[in-house]
C-alpha cells in the first residue's frame, strides 16, 4: 500500500494520521517537538470543531480530559458592561467549549497508536524534501534521515518548512496586531460563570477566560505589530497587574491585584494570518495553517484544521485504500481538497477580518467608545439591537459555512 508522511502533530496532523490509520493507511507522523506542551496552544472550540470531534469518533477522549464549556461572553468598554451573551448561542446547540490541546493531543496519539500501521518519529523536524522527477516522494530530516513517501502532508503550522520548500506562496494579510499572553491564577469571581471577557479601554484592548487547566488566560492585543520583538523587553519589567487593573472596572482590577503573584512573565505570540494560493504540488499537500494560517479571533483555526482532516480523509482513502493507486491518481485528487475547503476558509477569514473591524472602530474613535459606554448601556433597544447584530455574525463563526461530512 502506499505511504504516507504528514508532517506536524498539530490538531491538523494528528487527527488526518488517526483517520487515515485507523483505516489501514500506513502513517508517519513526523513532530518536530518531544512533547506536547509548548509555550501556547488555542483550546477554544466551536461547535463546528465539537462537532468534527464527534465524527472522528474522539468525543469520548474529550470527557476525560481537561475541558470546560464557556457560559457567556461578556463586553466591558471603559469599564461598563455593554452586553452580554448566554452560551450556547443556539438554542439547542453545544457551547464553546475550552478543551486542554495538549491533553487531547496526547489522547489522539495514543488512539492512532493503536494500529501497527501507524508510526510516530517525535523531537525530530523536517528539514527538506525529496524530489524525484519534479514530484516530490519523502522528506528529510534533521539528524539527516531520509523518509521515502508517497505522499507527504505538510502540516507544519504557519511558518510551514513544508510550504516553504515546495515553492509554495503565502498571500499574507497586513498584520495588524500582535498578542502578549499571560497565565494566572484564578480567583473566586470567575469560579461560578466561565465568561469570555472582551475588555476595551482606551487603546488598550484584552480578552480573558479561565482555561480548560484552571488558570486565568490573558490575551493582550497589541497593534500595529512590526517592532514588536524589539521592545518585548521592555514589555517584561512592565507592572503587567498595574496595567490590566487600570484598564478594567473595579471588580476585575481587585480580581487581578488578588492574583498578582502568581502572574507569569507575558509571552509574545506573533499573528500570521493568510491564505495560499496553492496548497498542492505532485506528491505534496498543505492543510491547516500551513495552507490557510488562522487569526486567534473567535477561535477558529482548530475547528478549520479538524475540517480539513476530515475532507483530506474523504477524498484520500478511497484511493490510498487501493493496493497500487497510481501516484498520479493521488496527484489528481490533491486539487479537489482545496477546491472543497477554500470557500470555507475565505469565507471565514474574512468573517474574522469583520469581527478585528469592529474592535478597532471603537478603539480608534474616542467618541464611539464614549457613546458605546455611555449611551447604549442605558438604552434597551439599542443595546439589544448591538447584542443581536453580534450574535447574527457569529453564528457562520460557530457552525462552519459548507457541510462537512465524514463519509468513509
Ligand atoms: C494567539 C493565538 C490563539 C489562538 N487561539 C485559538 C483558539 O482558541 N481556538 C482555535 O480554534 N484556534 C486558535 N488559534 C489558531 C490555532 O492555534 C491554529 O489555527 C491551529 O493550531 C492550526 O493547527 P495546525 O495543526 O495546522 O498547526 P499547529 O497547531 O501550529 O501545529 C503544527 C505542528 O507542526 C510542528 N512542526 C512545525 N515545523 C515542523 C517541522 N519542520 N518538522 C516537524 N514538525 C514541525 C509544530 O511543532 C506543531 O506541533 C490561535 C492562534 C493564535 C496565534
Amino acid at each position: 500500500m502506499r505511504q504516507v508522511v504528514i508532517i506536524g502533530a498539530g490538531p491538523t496532523g494528528l487527527t488526518l494520521a488517526m483517520l487515515l490509520a485507523q483505516r489501514g493507511i500506513p502513517v508517519k507522523l513526523i513532530e518536530a517537538a518531544t512533547n506536547f506542551r509548548r509555550t501556547f496552544r488555542g483550546e477554544a472550540l466551536m461547535p463546528s470543531g465539537l462537532e468534527a470531534i464527534d465524527q472522528m469518533g474522539l468525543a469520548d477522549l474529550v470527557a476525560d480530559i481537561p475541558h470546560r464549556a464557556l457560559d457567556a461572553w461578556e463586553f466591558i468598554v471603559e469599564n461598563r458592561l455593554l452586553f452580554r451573551v448566554d452560551e450556547p448561542i443556539e438554542l439547542g446547540g453545544k457551547p464553546c467549549t475550552l478543551i486542554s490541546q495538549p491533553a487531547f493531543l496526547a489522547a489522539v496519539l495514543a488512539r492512532a497508536s493503536q494500529y501497527p500501521n501507524f508510526e510516530f518519529i517525535a523531537g525530530t523536524a523536517v528539514r527538506d524534501l525529496i524530489w524525484q522527477d519534479e514530484r516530490v516522494m519523502g522528506v528529510t530530516l534533521s539528524d539527516n534521515r531520509s523518509i521515502s513517501a508517497d505522499l507527504v502532508i505538510g502540516a507544519d503550522g504557519r511558518n510551514s518548512i513544508v510550504r516553504t520548500k515546495a515553492n509554495l506562496d503565502l498571500d499574507r494579510e497586513p498584520q495588524s496586531y500582535n498578542i502578549l499572553w499571560f497565565k494566572l491564577s484564578s480567583s473566586p469571581a470567575f469560579e461560578a460563570e466561565n465568561i469570555f471577557y472582551s475588555v476595551l479601554s482606551g487603546s488598550d484592548a484584552f480578552g480573558l477566560f479561565l482555561g480548560s487547566e484552571g488558570q486565568l488566560q490573558v490575551g493582550w492585543s497589541l497593534p500595529d505589530g512590526k517592532d514588536e520583538p524589539e521592545r518585548a523587553k521592555d514589555w517584561q519589567h512592565l507592572d503587567w497587574i498595574e496595567k490590566l487593573s487600570a484598564a478594567s472596572p473595579d471588580w476585575l482590577a481587585a480580581a487581578f491585584r488578588q492574583q498578582a503573584a502568581s502572574i507569569e512573565r507575558p509571552f509574545l505570540l506573533s499573528v500570521t494570518v493568510g491564505r495560499a494560493p496553492c496548497w498542492y504540488v505532485p506528491g505534496l499537500l498543505l492543510l491547516g495553517d500551513a495552507a490557510h494560517p488562522m487569526s486567534p479571533i473567535r477561535a477558529q483555526g482548530i475547528n478549520m484544521s479538524l475540517r480539513d482532516a476530515i475532507v483530506a480523509t474523504n477524498h484520500l482513502v478511497p484511493l490510498l485504500q487501493q493496493s497500487s493507486v497510481e501516484l498520479a491518481a493521488l496527484d489528481r485528487v490533491l486539487p479537489q481538497i482545496q477546491a472543497e475547503r477554500e470557500p470555507e476558509i475565505v469565507q471565514i477569514q474574512q468573517l474574522q477580518r469583520d469581527e478585528i473591524a469592529q474592535g478597532e472602530l471603537l478603539r480608534h474613535y474616542p467618541l464611539i467608545r464614549y457613546g458605546a459606554s455611555r449611551i447604549v448601556p442605558k438604552v434597551p433597544l439599542l443595546r439589544n439591537r448591538i447584542r443581536q447584530s453580534w450574535i447574527d455574525r457569529q453564528l457562520q463563526l460557530r457552525r462552519g459555512i459548507t457541510r462537512v461530512s465524514l463519509v468513509v
